[in-house]
């Protein structure tokens, strides 16, 4: 028989993945997430960011970029540091691209780094192809439709009419897990297999900063240890789940969904 070209997670599939605390946890183990994100024109990804992570259950969570302030008003737990991603200390898994305008540089220096990194937004844009193809830990790309036709040089229609060649493509040109967003979501690792989906999400989650607490929940998924294709479509799953309890049929922020995540995680649980 035809091997299956997509596959759904199941409820008990997911709480079988969420990393829980054990009464050997600390911080570290739980995992550290690095974040490199924000600029001067968008701080606010830089702390939607930062707030997926911490509601995704990070030990704790490393921010770099010109954002440190607006990210310690919000989130005191947070440790800044204003050196590049390079000099920032450990890290179990990095999220890059949120928010960061032109910062290419500090998008190399996370693709340089030895854990798994997570590439959204403006880091898609910015990062070199054959640093990512060279890496040796895992990666998972984040794109939107949009940003998947910038990268696969074809119009978004192009895309939205073919998500899963799309999806496909993007996983076997980068050598990397890529992870579409749209109103479902789709996860192809680059040696093939079947394509995870995701529908557990509301349109009310189209809305701007959404796809940012996206990252932060699914770097601190890698963090704690879950392969790429697990790590994202575990965090889709609980985006998906999250927006919902917070919209309840009606409008949501992005900030709401993040406080919506550990509401998810218990429901899953
Ligand atoms: P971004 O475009 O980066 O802000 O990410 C948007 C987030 O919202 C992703 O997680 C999408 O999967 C989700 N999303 C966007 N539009 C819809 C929709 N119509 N239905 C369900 N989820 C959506
Ligand atoms: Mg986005």
């Amino acid at each position: 028989p035809e091997e299956a070209e997509l596959e759904a997670l199941q409820h008990a599939d997911v709480a079988a993945l969420l990393p829980m605390p054990t009464a050997r946890s600390d911080k570290y183990r739980r995992g550290v997430v690095g974040i490199a994100a924000g600029s001067a024109r968008y701080p606010g990804a830089a702390v939607l960011a930062v707030a997926g992570a911490l509601r995704g259950g990070a030990g704790a969570v490393r921010y770099v970029g010109p954002a440190g302030s607006a990210v310690i008003a919000r989130f005191p737990e947070t440790l800044v540091s204003d050196r590049g991603p390079a000099k920032a200390g450990q890290v179990q898994a990095w999220v890059v691209g949120p928010g960061a305008g032109d910062d290419a540089s500090s998008v190399a220096q996370v693709l340089e780094a030895e854990v798994p990194v997570l590439v959204d937004a403006d880091g898609l844009r910015l990062a070199d192809r054959d640093a990512v193809r060279g890496r040796s830990a895992p990666t998972l790309m984040t794109p939107h439709a949009g940003e998947a036709a910038a990268l696969l040089g074809v119009s978004r229609e192009e895309v939205e009419g073919g998500r899963l060649t799309a999806v496909r493509e993007l996983a076997a040109r980068y050598g990397a897990t890529v992870l579409l967003k749209g109103s479902t979501t789709l996860v192809a690792d680059p040696g093939g297999g079947p394509v995870r989906v995701n529908a557990t999400g509301t349109p009310w989650l189209a809305t701007a900063g959404s796809g940012d607490v996206l990252s932060g929940l699914s770097g601190s998924l890698l963090a704690a240890g879950l392969p790429a294709r697990d790590a994202g479509s575990v965090a889709a799953y609980l985006h998906g789940l999250a927006g919902r309890y917070a919209a309840d049929g009606g409008p949501v922020g992005a900030h709401d969904v993040a406080n919506a995540i550990p509401q998810a995680w218990r429901d899953v649980r």
